[in-house]
């Protein structure tokens, strides 16, 4: 005999249901299902498939909720696999001293840069920083994305790196975001190190690791190795120091220069490499080779306006994962939106409609090693998940600039609803 069983939530009859599951073989490449259903239980999907197929002993519990999403796109809830999301005060004087042809220099000379941001990070209160970041992930959240990997960096100070990981975990604990706490602590050489920065890879490797691994505040520990911050010895060094501790490795990686930055991800087993403008064929062949996410952050391009762009298609086409994300930070990517992001990959990368999706669900979720639990709609997975007001999946990144979203669901729960 069949038991009845009851789910929570039931979203039927969408145009395209996007599962983004291998199991789901169709020729979009994206797991399409025409005329979808998905029915969620408590946090998890419970069944997925065409709402004429939907089970018959499967009913709404009391209190249950429908949706129909009759002409509209269901897809996994977006995931941002880099943002700097803690951090105070913004630098809009600087980005009109950059259109006005000031160099990185002199803007630096007059106060702005990186370390403006530091020194206003250091100076804001716990609770102010809490406030930011909770009005960041909200804006998030409306824009689609249901998961985000965030970087410490604007501390560099034991005490300063403490108080952002500390924000994070309270913003996880209030928000209905999920959070996926990174240890930056290698930004920058922060003023004070800048004449003996062997100092500050010391207070790194010595005091600010261990303590973040003891009191479990991070789970990926992450470096900027490149021209302006660490070397590729300092970078190996810190990375392997992080994995002693039990962080998983990150890099930002030949952003400026080449710098063989996507090699090292490679040789330390990194999740993802992140930039790679300058990335070298060599590069390219390792990171395929050791399963390296690359993580390309179009937002910083464009609006440092940037002419050399990582090359997206040969990284695809040799068989790397690429995945998309804001980068957001107050210097070079004041965003919160991904789907901005995609259309960026769409006409700067070259990467069809199709690949940006996979580029901020699937990719995305690997580049943090979350793939078994976000990322694609299969029943047992979290219920993080989209109904879009367009009519097909390549709808998303061509119409730019505005809202799609209609429902955000996270874990099981509405937890955006556009106003109407
Ligand atoms: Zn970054």
């Amino acid at each position: 005999m069949i038991t009845k069983n009851e789910v929570d939530l039931l979203i039927k009859n969408a145009q395209e249901l996007l599962t983004l599951s291998p199991s789901v073989k169709d020729e979009s490449g994206l797991g399409m299902i025409q005329n979808g259903a998905a029915a969620v239980k408590e946090t998890k999907i419970y069944w997925i498939g065409r709402t004429a197929e939907f089970p018959k002993e499967l009913s709404l519990s009391k209190g249950g909720q429908e949706i129909d999403a009759t002409g509209k796109v269901v897809m996994p809830g977006l995931i941002d696999s880099h943002t700097h999301l803690v951090f105070a005060g913004s630098r809009e004087n600087e980005f009109e001293q950059r259109i006005q042809g000031l160099s990185y220099l002199e803007i630096a000379e007059r106060g702005g840069g990186i370390l403006s941001t530091v020194e206003a990070t250091r100076k804001a209160s716990f609770d102010e920083l809490v406030s930011l970041g909770k009005k960041k992930l909200d804006r998030m959240l409306s824009k689609g994305a249901t998961t985000v990997e965030a970087k410490s960096g604007y501390g560099l100070s034991l005490d300063c790196e403490i108080k952002i990981l500390k924000v994070m975990k309270a913003l996880q604990e209030s928000h209905p975001l999920d959070i996926v706490p990174t240890f930056l602590g290698a930004h920058t050489v922060p003023k004070e190190f800048r004449s003996n920065r062997a100092h500050y890879i010391d207070l790194l490797t010595k005091e600010m690791i261990p303590m973040v691994a003891q009191e479990r505040l991070a789970e990926f520990c992450d470096v900027f190795c490149g021209e302006k911050a660490f070397t590729l010895e300092e970078s190996r060094k810190i990375l392997e120091t992080g994995k002693r501790y039990g962080l998983k490795p990150k890099i930002h990686a030949d952003q400026l220069s080449p710098g063989s930055g996507a090699e090292l991800a490679a040789e330390v087993g990194a999740f993802s490499a992140d930039h790679l403008e300058y990335v070298s064929q060599e590069g390219i062949k390792k990171m395929a080779e050791k399963r390296v996410t690359a993580v390309l952050l179009p937002g910083a391009s464009f609006f440092l306006s940037v002419k050399k762009h990582p090359p997206a298609r040969e990284m695809i086409e040799q068989g790397v994962a690429v995945s998309l994300a804001t980068d957001s930070n107050p210097g070079s990517s004041m965003t919160e939106s991904l789907p901005l992001m995609m259309t960026m990959g769409c006409t700067m990368y070259k990467m069809v409609p199709k690949e940006v999706i996979q580029a901020t669900t699937t990719h995305a979720a690997r580049s943090m090693g979350r793939e078994k639990e976000i990322g694609s709609l299969e029943s047992g997975k979290q219920a993080d998940l989209l109904v879009l007001d367009i009519p097909n999946y390549r709808y998303l990144p061509y119409h730019f600039g505005v809202d799609h979203t209609e429902y955000v669901v996270k874990s099981g729960k509405i937890v955006y609803r556009r106003p109407t």
